[in-house]
């Protein structure tokens, strides 16, 4: 017997009209490339994003073909997000941290009909734009006047004119909740990229799932920062779950610097920011720099790399904001668990709580996990116990675009490169990407946990822990170590620094000073990279 309720499609469209009808005074506030602050509501968000749609039809678009994008986070990147989803067409967000060739293969693989760009990115397109030929038209966001007169790309369209003469009514089409929505590359640090291919359906329930209490805990009384890029993986979701809540919205662009990030949050009333952990590493130095209290902000996720223990303490203890531990990835959407303790947590001591807090956290309902050995085999859930961590859930991808990589499951999860923890109150806690896990002895010693403490030496920036080839132990662990300007800490300070806090046997071997650590297109340390730059390094003979 079926059930006797209405089916309507779970479609990104409806966010946006939701938002415009319940919450339509409230604002959308974005720093633009042009530098100076644009603001407007909810409704005007809408009414544009009809344009954009009317827009896309007098383009001829079709449904299902790709809108490419390479935008910060701001309102007209917002408009896209809902115009071009909202029309049934596909956006694709494009990492403009990319190397110019891999956005140029990219955009073929995707076969982007159109591609929009904020003008910080004209040199890049300039440069790819005659290796991309199923790109029809090239749209500037920017006024018409500010399109400058020979930029060599073929009939360029500035977005204002483009979507200016546009009707701003728009009746959206209903069509079935699994059609393609946006997609997303993952960074490809090995081979091609891939793209996740997320649907209609997937989006709007993740937006649900993210928006939960004990998830983002997202709200009409928010004022919400994503400084996570719109460009990589929907800046978490934000852009959905602010229109679903009826949240404000504060868009960066491109000023992530810490001392503009402070001045929008005050200026603003952002109680709610979202970012990588290199982001709020420069926030806290310019308030501490500057002995600055934030007056609105009360919690922020920081996901996409592991936190470090000092960043979550500073930010408590200091400030008395809350830090929401998150993880997930490209082909989850990206979100799979989120650290907020339970009930029972509430009367531990201090020290206990942060150790739970340092965790990845526990599922968002939708999100099933487990930890696996290398014959597949369920692993305990000891907190202790690495494995491999699987997922599966309703917003997790079940192939990549185009087949590529051909079936990425197995038994129907997704395995997902991270080699975890899990314990008995279902906390995730990431070691390492399976690639990056040091084997010493047959056991394994966690580089995040290496890292970790490095970052809490008060003359440590950065730190990225690798194994290096041994002969009686198979691989030990050196620390790669970015001084912080001005400080100094010699070697044999830092190597003492571990002690106590580790086993002897997964103390560093050693601690190479570096002037920076190579970063990905997505913030994330590049470790293949560092040891490519240590191809020479030996290990010092003890
Ligand atoms: P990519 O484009 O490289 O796939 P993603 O943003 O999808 O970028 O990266 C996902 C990976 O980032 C995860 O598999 C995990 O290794 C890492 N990651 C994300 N969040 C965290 C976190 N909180 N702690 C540790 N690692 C994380």
């Amino acid at each position: 017997m079926l059930g006797l309720m209405q089916n309507h499609p779970l479609l990104i469209s409806s966010l946006i009209d939701f938002a415009a009808r319940y919450h339509g005074d409230t604002e959308v506030v974005s720093r633009r490339v042009e530098g100076d602050i644009h603001r407007y509501t909810w409704l005007d968000v809408q009414r544009r994003a009809k344009r954009v749609a009317n827009g896309l039809d007098a383009l001829g678009l079709q449904a299902s073909d790709r809108v490419g994008t390479l935008a910060w986070n701001g309102y007209r990147h917002l408009e896209l997000y809902f115009g071009v989803s909202g029309s049934g067409r596909v956006l694709h967000t494009v990492n403009p941290r990319l190397l110019p060739e891999q956005i140029a293969w990219i955009v073929n693989h995707a076969e982007d009909r159109v591609m929009c760009f904020d003008m910080s990115f004209l040199p890049i397109v300039q440069g790819i734009h005659t290796h991309c030929p199923s790109v029809k038209h090239w749209i500037a966001l920017c006024d018409e006047d500010k399109l400058p007169a020979d930029t060599g790309i073929p009939h360029l369209l500035s977005y204002e004119a483009w979507i200016g003469g546009q009707p701003d009514q728009y009746p959206w089409p209903v069509f079935d909740e699994n059609t393609a929505s946006s997609m997303c590359y993952t960074s490809g640090t090995t081979g091609h990229p891939k793209a996740a291919l997320y649907s209609h359906r997937s989006t709007v329930l993740h937006a649900y799932a993210s928006a939960l209490p004990d998830v983002m805990g997202l709200s009409a009384r928010d004022a919400a920062l994503p400084v996570v890029p719109m460009f990589h993986v929907n800046a978490w979701g934000l852009p959905y779950s602010a229109a679903m809540v009826g949240a404000k919205l504060v868009f960066p662009g491109p000023a992530m610097d810490g001392k503009s990030l402070y001045e929008l949050m005050e200026a603003e009333g952002v109680t709610f920011a979202a970012g990588v952990p290199t982001i709020w590493q420069m926030l806290l130095g310019h308030t501490a720099g500057n002995k600055l209290r934030f007056s609105t902000l009360t919690r922020t996720v920081i996901g996409g790399s592991a936190c470090p223990p000092a960043m979550i303490a500073t930010f408590r203890d200091d400030y008395g904001i809350d830090v929401l531990h998150a993880w997930g990835m490209t082909e989850m959407s990206p979100l799979g668990t989120l650290c907020t303790l339970k009930e029972k947590h509430r009367h531990l001591p201090e020290q206990e709580k942060m150790k739970i807090r340092l965790k990845q956290g526990r599922p968002i309902f939708g999100v099933d996990m487990k930890i696996v050995d290398d014959h597949g085999e369920d692993l305990q859930w000891d907190g202790k116990t690495y494995g491999d961590l699987y997922v599966k859930g309703p917003w997790i991808l079940d192939q990549y675009f185009k087949g590529e990589g051909g079936d990425p499951l197995v038994d129907g999860w997704f395995p997902t490169g991270d080699v975890a923890t899990i314990d008995a109150d279902g906390f995730m806690q990431i070691t390492d990407r399976s690639k990056d896990v040091i084997k010493s002895g047959g056991e394994w010693i966690s580089s995040i946990d290496i890292e970790n403490i490095a970052m809490a030496h008060p003359a440590v920036a950065m730190a990225a822990c690798i194994g290096m080839p041994h002969p009686k132990w198979d691989e030990r662990p050196i620390v790669a170590v970015v001084l912080k300007p001005g400080a100094a800490a010699s070697r044999d300070e830092l190597l003492g620094f571990y002690e106590g806090k580790v086993a002897k046997w997964q103390l560093p071997d050693d601690v190479v000073f570096v002037d920076a650590i190579p970063i990905g297109a997505t913030g994330k340390m590049l470790k293949t990279r560092l040891r490519e730059q240590l191809k020479d390094y030996k290990l010092p003979t003890v």
